[in-house]
């Protein structure tokens, strides 16, 4: 494992770029091409052997991007990084590598909603089924697992209940049984938890989010073994072509360069909302596991730095009420989506999972009431200003 850097903090801004190599160009250079010139006939026929390093073609690789890959696998303490096109792109791929017909897939309860619609797919077209389980103890996790389970595929903290999983106690379970554990991390970024270090096996990132860090890329990344890694890269990464295009992975160092910095703030920021959104008598439940009072507290400990930046609660009323709040709202953005330096508030349960059929939905602990906010990097007392305005008006109400 090539970990170069001690601290994260100077890894988000190092690893993966020597400028000494690039003419001493202090940010990385934006490779814009499609496809790379050989010097012979005979070295194109080498690089396509795999005899010879070099690049090819950038669906197959591009130094920009690569430059990105080596950085994620760094952040997250991996042999090997890959970068996609979207958070869905790295999803899918790494499903669709891990499984083939009549296998099965074991999720945690609660995952994004298009991941959701992928394994629904995936189980109508090629027989691949999936199970939700809660993973609260090593015998429910035991109890689902089955002969054909090649994947085990876990979301902490769970979009959008915000309850945690124990990531340890899944990658015990699952290693008794030989079946890799997969991690979503797009909620805390490698900053706030590395899911490889509690011994999972690949880790993704909708890189759209936290990564990215500032709501004009859409993207996806992923780390895991060189092995596994090649494997994808080589299959569906290459063949099924939901790269990342130079530009974009070059938004994404860029982001990466403050991961830290803004991450710290989002959590300040958060912690903060917390506390006053609990003194507020229009408020029923907050979710947090940065919060002491929360269920998961200790296994926010164990595994995460600090409690992240989104923050889901009830109000005291229903759906319509809820809406109103949203809209009562002056600068907070109505917005899906996640971790940009903007406050964004939604509703769950009629726009992120409003495809997941209700009852389900409720099993889950989506109500109608419930809504996420994911905590910008404004002033704290400001977003609380612009929240509690709207509160004081669903009492009066
Ligand atoms: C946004 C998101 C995705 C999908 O990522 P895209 O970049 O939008 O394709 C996957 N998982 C989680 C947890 C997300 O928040």
């Amino acid at each position: 494992m090539k970990e170069k850097f001690k601290n994260i903090e100077t890894a988000v801004i190092h690893a993966g770029y020597d400028a000494k190599e690039h003419l001493g160009s202090l940010t990385t250079p934006i490779f814009q091409t499609s496809t790379f010139s050989f010097d012979s006939a005979e070295q194109g026929e080498r690089r396509f052997a795999g005899e010879e390093d070099g690049y090819i073609y950038s669906r197959i690789g591009n130094p920009t991007v690569r430059a990105l890959e080596e950085r994620i696998a760094e952040l997250e303490g991996a042999e090997a990084g890959l970068a996609f096109g979207s958070g869905m792109a790295a999803v899918s791929a790494i499903l669709i590598a891990l499984t083939k017909s009549g296998d099965h897939i074991l999720c945690s309860q609660g995952i994004y909603g298009c991941t959701f619609g992928l394994l629904e797919l995936m189980a109508e077209k090629y027989q691949i089924t999936h199970d939700f389980c809660a993973m609260e103890t090593e015998a429910q996790i035991e109890a689902q697992i089955r002969p054909e389970t090649t994947c085990i595929y876990v979301e902490t903290p769970i979009n959008p209940t915000m309850k945690l999983i124990d990531l340890e106690l899944v990658a015990k379970t699952a290693k008794k049984h030989g079946i890799p554990v997969v991690v979503d991390n797009t909620f805390s970024s490698p900053y706030l938890q590395q899911p490889l270090k509690s011994g999972c096996d690949i880790v993704l990132h909708s890189a759209t989010k936290y990564i990215g860090g500032h709501g004009d890329v859409i993207a996806g990344l992923a780390a895991g073994t060189k092995e596994m890694m090649n494997t994808i890269a080589k299959t569906t990464l290459k063949d099924v072509g939901g790269v990342l295009s130079p530009f974009d992975a070059w938004l994404l160092l860029r982001g990466l360069k403050t991961l830290h910095v803004r991450l710290d703030r989002h959590c300040e920021n958060a912690a903060y909302i917390v506390e006053q959104l609990k003194k507020h008598p229009a408020v029923k439940n907050v979710f947090y596991p940065g919060d002491e009072a929360s269920h998961d507290y200790k296994i926010m400990q164990k595994q995460m730095r600090k409690g992240g930046g989104l923050i889901s609660f009830e109000i005291n009323g229903s759906k319509k009420q809820a809406q109103k709040l949203l809209n009562d709202l002056s600068f907070i953005n109505i917005a899906v989506s996640l971790g940009d330096a903007e406050t964004l508030i939604q509703h769950p349960a009629t726009m992120t999972h409003s495809g997941i059929p209700e009852e389900m939905r409720n099993q889950m602990g989506i109500s109608d009431e419930l809504i996420r906010l994911s905590i910008g990097l404004e002033a704290k007392e400001d977003i609380w200003e612009d929240l509690k305005q709207a509160l004081d008006q669903l009492r009066k109400a």
